[in-house]
Order: C-alpha cells, then structure tokens, then sequence
C-alpha cells in the first residue's frame, strides 16, 4: 500500500467515545471485553490457527510471489487449485496490467465464491503477490531484495482458506466472496498511489461477474503478526464507518479487545481504496498498525525480517474468528 498518503493523514488520534470512555487505557478495555466475552455465545464454528498457519507457510514456500515470475505462477495455481477444493465456485480471472515501470505484468485475480446465487452477499479480500523489492529494510543492501511476504499478506489468503475449509463444513445461507487480489506491492511512492494495487483496479473495473454487488467488504492486509494492533483506517471510515464499528464491535465481544483498538489512524491507499471508489463497495481495511515503529506499519514491513519467525497463531485467530462470527451472524444460521 501507499503510505504517503498515510504520512500526510496521519496527523492525529483520538480514542472514539461511543463506547468507551475517552483515554481509556488498553486495560481496561480488555477487561471490559472478558466481561462481555463470559456472557456471548459464539454462533460460528472455530477458526482452526495451526491449519490457517500451515496455509502461510505453505505460501511462504514457494518463495517470494512476484508477478511474472515462476513462483507467482506456481502459487496461482495452488491457490486456486485450493480453493477449489471448498467454495462452490472458483473464477481465475486473468488479465494484463501495466507497471509503473511500462511493463506489463500478467496477473490473476482469484474470487472464490459460496453461493453464488445469493443476492445478499459479503466480500472478503486480501493480496496473494509479494512485494519484490526489500525496501523498508534497516540494511540498504537489501533494498532490492524480494521478500517472502509471510505477513504482507500471506496471512490474509491464509486466514482466508481456513474461513473457507469451514464455509464449506458449516453453510451459510448468504454469499461469500473470497478475493485474493493480485498485483497490490509493486508500487513506489513516487509513482502515485495508483502504482499499488493493480489487481483491485483492474477488478473494480472489471468486477468477474457484470453487475456484481456486495453489501459490504472486508480487506485483509497484514493480520498474522506477533502483537498486531488494528485501528480504525481513514478511508475505512470515511466509506464504511457502519463497516468498522460492525467488525471491532464483534471483535470486542469475541475478547480480543488487544488486536482491535477504536482508534482512529490516517488513510492508507491500500486495495479496499479501489473497491470502495471504482467499484462502489463500501469496503473497511484491517491493516496492521504499529505505534513504536518509525513507519507506523509493523516493524517486518518491507524487510527480509518479513518471514515465517512474525507468524502468530493467535493474531490469525483473532481474526478469523471475527471475520467468522460477522459471517455467521449475517447468515443467522447456528453451528450444526
Ligand atoms: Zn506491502
């Protein structure tokens, strides 16, 4: 994702009041969600981690996925060929873009649809490629370096296949989109913000399915890391605050009130950007955040250090469960 547009954003921050109290400390709000977490009843069947951490390493495995290369190509494949096996629909959608650079990159979108025929419908998305270029890395030798991406965002596709390995277990009786973005990290902040994020262009313009709608959207970017933060992303809010408040709020009751914070953070150019403006989709951004670390996004970031060592079970937990619980409770079906 672009972060300039995050830097320029990323001028202040207030906690939201609607539900807890100004400045109130983290404590305290975890102690307000095990309270709330002792009276609910979870609806959704539970998100497996090791399964979900397994899918990242497999990603991991085929090393770094760039566009026009042979790993991207292998890992397309697997990945579809994964999805295959659960969702009741797989469309491979291919199509050529061009780079900043003026090359064109061959990607492939990967929508993974239950039941397609259902008119109300919820979209999940998040990026498969892998950024090719170290840039944020302490060394500059590495600057040009790939990396493995294990975090950004294998995790997502990740968490992904786990919601659909239960999807197709557990029905529900809405739609469920599953998209796996293609090339989202080639950018470079000089280029524009519109250098990322290729593949949600491309699909907002071209939606796989014509007149193709979802009553909202959830972009996953980032979300398997050792103590991860999600905080409330300017576009997110400035598209789908009803989006936002539906997810932290479903968060809190769950008890990870130490993932998801009401926080307001800067706009981030990230693919949901796409989805909401090209493709009308009000769409919401769980991204990592970080307070300590210079960039605001986790430390990995765009660094070798991006590998399989910042991969927690428990972060991929938290929000798969979350997404799962949004999911189910839509469906207003119980756990057979
Ligand atoms: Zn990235």
């Amino acid at each position: 994702m672009n972060t300039n547009k995050f830097f320029k954003g990323f001028i202040w921050f207030t906690w939201f009041m609607s539900i807890f109290a100004c400045t109130e400390p983290a404590k305290k709000q975890s102690d307000k969600s095990m309270e709330n977490m002792q009276a609910y009843q979870q609806v959704s069947p539970a998100f497996n981690s090791d399964s979900a951490y397994n899918m990242v390493q497999r990603q991991v495995d085929f090393g770094p996925r760039i566009c026009n290369s042979d790993a991207h190509t292998a890992c397309g494949i697997y990945l579809a060929q994964e999805f295959k096996k659960l969702a009741d629909e797989v469309i491979e959608q291919k199509g050529i873009v061009k780079n900043f650079d003026g090359k064109n990159l061959n990607i492939k979108n990967i929508i993974a649809s239950f039941n397609p025929a259902a008119s109300k419908r919820i979209l999940i998305c998040t990026h498969w490629d892998t950024r090719p270029y170290a840039d944020q890395d302490a060394n500059p030798a590495n600057h040009n370096k790939p990396i493995l991406a294990a975090d950004d965002a294998a995790s997502g596709v990740a968490v992904m296949l786990e919601i659909a390995r239960l999807l197709k277990s557990v029905k529900v009786n809405i739609g469920v989109d599953l998209i796996c973005f293609d090339a989202e990290d080639l950018g470079k902040s000089e280029h524009g913000g519109e250098s990322y994020c290729l593949g949600s262009q491309y699909w907002s313009r071209n939606k796989h399915k014509p007149g193709y709608k979802a009553e909202y959207g959830i972009l996953l970017d980032m979300v398997g890391a050792y103590n991860a933060h999600f905080i409330w992303e300017g576009y997110s809010v400035k598209y789908a605050e009803p989006v936002l408040r539906k997810v932290w709020d479903q968060a809190i009751q769950l008890g990870y009130s130490n993932y998801f914070y009401y926080l307001q953070g800067g706009a981030i150019t990230d693919d949901h950007y796409y989805v909401n403006t090209l493709g009308g989709i009000p769409t919401i951004d769980i991204i990592h955040y970080s307070e300590t670390s210079d960039t605001h996004f986790a430390p990995h970031w765009h660094t070798l250090n991006d590998n399989m060592s910042v991969i927690d079970r428990n972060t991929l937990k938290a929000v798969g469960q979350t997404l799962l619980e949004v999911i189910y409770k839509e469906s207003g079906a119980a756990v057979q």
